[in-house]
This record gives structure tokens, C-alpha cells and sequence, in this order.
């Protein structure tokens, strides 16, 4: 009768519900718990007086178009053309639905990575088309002979996430390179490329799909202005395609949401040129470093974390109960809210990891980890 049956509320708002009902530290929904850049807020006031408050063009403000074009230019050396090649979303997950509301026809199968992020198997059930579930391997990174199998003539989209929501890790080249392969040797395939963790990554340099020639004709990136400005309330995010998808995310867009709040497109188009994306890997190692550091002395096993602002861990040594049952124990006993990895992928099963979120002022990081060393 309706369209999504049994569709449970998501994790993160869950896990955010029970730190709050438990008055825990809250590691589990991705979010900053500090301030914002004070040059943001100052631009919001400033901006805000002036005739900012109508209706923005359909594809974006014309500045943050150009602002978001010289990002992705500075970023990786791409040219784009921002009246036809990029479009401002309501944050990654609407650039996420336009996409697969505009490509997937019913009957065509869109692979995914798992664990993969909760907002891609939504659209292409409303879609009709076929979410196909691959794993990745043990260290969370491709398995492409497993991926190759899965291609056939109904496939029409995969879906990647590079850096990694949950597991923090990051492609090679190589990895870009067996997707080129994959994208030139199918030529009815597309690729949707989840970058919004762009701009965080320690230690290695993010392998975008922006920077391969062989993926730009075939591939949809979606970012998200959220996570790199520490932003993540304000729901702005953007596209980058080649012209001719372009045109029909647009057709989709335009009756989705027809346009971005103004006002924060505004500012962000400001913003964008007193900002410098390319310190945040440096400000979020720091967290990560000193929450490695912290668990030291915990019975916790820390997965490696090459970027995104999540740490993975393993508590197979305090127990052998499912990660869901363990985070529930978290934080109703410990006043310490995770989340479990086993949601983010379609067989549930219990790897025995719980994922960390960084994002949060050092204060809250070392009380955590003073905590977390207790367990
Ligand atoms: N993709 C991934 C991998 C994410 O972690 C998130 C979470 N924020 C999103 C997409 C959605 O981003 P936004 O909040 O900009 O919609
Ligand atoms: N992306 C955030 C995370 O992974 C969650 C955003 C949301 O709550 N939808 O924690």
C-alpha cells in the first residue's frame, strides 16, 4: 500500500537520542561539537542585511557556482564550467537521490560497496531499480574480482565512498585505476562517486575521481560543504557532472528542492574565498591522533584511520556480543554513545567493530578515552 514499508529510524539518530536519554559523551552521529570559524559567523550577520533572501537560481548563487569551481580546480587541477557542470544540493544525501532518481530506470541494479553509508539504498528501492550489496575485503577496501562479477547488462550505477564512512580508509591509485578499467570496459555503466570526506584525509593524498580523465565523462560526484567547514546543520553540499548528465540532475533538482536556501549560498560563496580547505586533514590528524593516543591503554583494538573523521575499533577482547547489543551497554552503563558497524551493511554481521566519531572538541576526546580505558 505505501511505497517503504519497515524502514527503521537511522542509527544516528538513534545513537544520538540514547547519549542524550543517558546524558553520555556522544561519539556515534558524525558532528562537530565545536563552534564554527568566527569569519563565518561574522559573514552570516553581514550577509544577511543584504538582498539575499529570495529565491537563488534554479543550479545555485552564480558566485558559489564559480567559488565551488575554483575549489575543485585548486583541489585537482579540473576545469569546470559552473553554468553546466556543477550543481548546489541540499547537502550529499539530495545530490545522492537526484542522481539515482534521474538514472536508475526499474529493473537496472546499482552496486554497493558495504558497509556503505545509509542514504543510497532508499532511492534506488523508490526508483524500482535493484540495490546489489558487494563487500568490501577485510581491511575495508575494494574486492574488484568480486565487483567485476557483479557487472552485468542490467547494471547501471556503482556507488562509491572514498574516504570511507565507516571505516576511515582510503583508495590508491591502483583502486581509481581498476575503476577506470570497470567504467571503460561497461559502457552502459555510470559511477556515482560519494566524496563528502574530500578534504579529510592524514596522511596520504584523497585519490578524487576528479583527478582521472578516464572517470570524469561517466561520473557524478557528490561533496558536501557540511563536512569541510565543520557545517553540518546547514545541509549544503554540490554536484560536479559532465554536461550531458548534468542536464537531466537538473530536470530532477528543479522539482526536488527547485533551489538551495539562499542565504547560506551567500555567505558560502564568500566564505569560499577566505577559506583554506587543504588545512582541515592537518586539524582533524591532530583529533585522531589524540584519540589513538588516548585509547593507548584500552582493551580496544584500533583499525587503521587514513581519513573521514570516524575510528573504527574492535572490542572483541571485552566481549562477544553483537556491536549493536555492545553499543547499547555503551551507552546506557557507560555513558558513551558508538555506533555499530554491522548496519551499514546488508548480511548484519557482527564483525565485532564499533565506530568512533573524532569530530569533537580535545576535552571531550580525552574524557572519552579516560573513559573508554576504563572499560
Ligand atoms: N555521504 C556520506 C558518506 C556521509 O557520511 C554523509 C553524512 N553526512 C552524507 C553522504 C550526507 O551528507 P550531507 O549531510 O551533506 O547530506
Ligand atoms: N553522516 C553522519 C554519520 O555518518 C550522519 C548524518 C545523519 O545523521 N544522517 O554519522
Amino acid at each position: 500500500m505505501f511505497k517503504l514499508p519497515d524502514i527503521p529510524i537511522s542509527i544516528f539518530s538513534k545513537m544520538s537520542h540514547l547519549a542524550k536519554e543517558h546524558g553520555a559523551i556522544n561519539l556515534s552521529q558524525g558532528f562537530p561539537d565545536f563552534g564554527v570559524d568566527p569569519i563565518l559567523i561574522a559573514l552570516v550577520e553581514e550577509v544577511s542585511k543584504g538582498g539575499v533572501h529570495q529565491y537563488s537560481p534554479m543550479a545555485g548563487e552564480p558566485k558559489l557556482l564559480e567559488e565551488t569551481a575554483k575549489l575543485v580546480y585548486e583541489s585537482y587541477g579540473r576545469t569546470l564550467n559552473p553554468k553546466k557542470e556543477i550543481l548546489i544540493t541540499a547537502g550529499a544525501t539530495q545530490g545522492v537521490f537526484t542522481c539515482i532518481q534521474a538514472l536508475i530506470e526499474p529493473g537496472d541494479e546499482v552496486l554497493i560497496l558495504d558497509p556503505s553509508y545509509d542514504c543510497y539504498v532508499m532511492p534506488i528501492t523508490l526508483s524500482q531499480g535493484i540495490p546489489v550489496r558487494i563487500p568490501l575485503n577485510e581491511t575495508f577496501l575494494p574486492d574488484w574480482d568480486l565487483i567485476k562479477d557483479a557487472v552485468n547488462d542490467k547494471t547501471k550505477l556503482i556507488i562509491t565512498n572514498n574516504p570511507h564512512n565507516p571505516s576511515g580508509r582510503i583508495w590508491s591509485k591502483a583502486d581509481m585505476q581498476e575503476l577506470s578499467n570497470l567504467l571503460e570496459t561497461n559502457n552502459n555503466l555510470y559511477h556515482l562517486s560519494d566524496e563528502v570526506y574530500e578534504h579529510i584525509t592524514f596522511d596520504a593524498r584523497h585519490e578524487s575521481a576528479n583527478l582521472y580523465e578516464a572517470l570524469r565523462a561517466k561520473t557524478i560526484i557528490v561533496s558536501s560543504f557540511g563536512k569541510s567547514f565543520h557545517i553540518t546543520g546547514w545541509k549544503v553540499g554540490y554536484i560536479v557532472a559532465p554536461e550531458n548528465l548534468m542536464n537531466e540532475l537538473k530536470k530532477v533538482h528543479q522539482y526536488l528542492v527547485f533551489t538551495v536556501n539562499s542565504l547560506s549560498q551567500h555567505v558560502l560563496s564568500e566564505y569560499l574565498k577566505k577559506q583554506n580547505v587543504k588545512q582541515l586533514g592537518a586539524f582533524y590528524k591532530q583529533k585522531r591522533d589524540l584519540f589513538r593516543t588516548g585509547m593507548k591503554n584500552s582493551k580496544f583494538e584500533l583499525l587503521p584511520c587514513e581519513g573521514t573523521y570516524f575510528q573504527l575499533a574492535s572490542y572483541a577482547k571485552h566481549t562477544q556480543a553483537s556491536d549493536v547489543d555492545f553499543c547499547h551497554k555503551l551507552v546506557e552503563e557507560f555513558k558513551l554513545a558508538a555506533i555499530p558497524v554491522s548496519v551499514f551493511s546488508a548480511r548484519k554481521e557482527s564483525r565485532k567493530v564499533i565506530r568512533f566519531c573524532f569530530a569533537k572538541e580535545n576535552e571531550t576526546l580525552t574524557k572519552a578515552t579516560e573513559l573508554l580505558c576504563q572499560i
